[in-house]
């Protein structure tokens, strides 16, 4: 269920640190270490799955309180008329660079588009 030498599961467990914003028994959201805008915060499974790509049917109920975290902490937090990106990188091309699936809730500034 977690993984012992992924950093995200550490943070889960308490191991490392980290701003939490919201928790519940499935889900763990905080904010980034290295924040791109005023607010920078990563939504997580509380269950080690490496990406999108290894997401399966039984996933879809996390999927879908991941994304709905994502809309209410964008209202709670106060951007969500404003607005905010939210970003799932996947596997090299994608830019990811820790292998525990999360998505990045982005927003305080007027966001770039296309990425780089
Ligand atoms: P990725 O590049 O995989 O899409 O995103 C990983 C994110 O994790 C990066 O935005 C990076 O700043 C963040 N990050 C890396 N290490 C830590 C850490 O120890 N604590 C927190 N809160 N965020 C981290
Ligand atoms: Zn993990």
């Amino acid at each position: 269920m977690l993984d012992e030498n992924c950093l995200f599961c550490k943070i889960i467990t308490g191991k490392i640190p980290a701003k939490k914003v919201f928790e519940n028994e499935s889900i763990l959201a905080f904010s980034d270490i290295n924040p791109c805008a005023e607010h920078h915060y990563l939504i997580i499974p509380k269950e080690h799955i490496e990406n999108l790509n290894e997401m399966q049917d039984n996933h879809k109920n996390i999927l879908g309180e991941i994304l709905l975290t994502a809309s209410q902490l964008a209202s709670q937090l106060g951007f969500a008329e404003k607005g905010y990106r939210i970003v799932a990188n996947t596997n090299e091309d994608g830019g990811q660079t820790v292998h525990h699936f999360h998505l990045h809730l982005i927003a305080g500034r007027k966001l770039n588009w296309p990425p780089g």
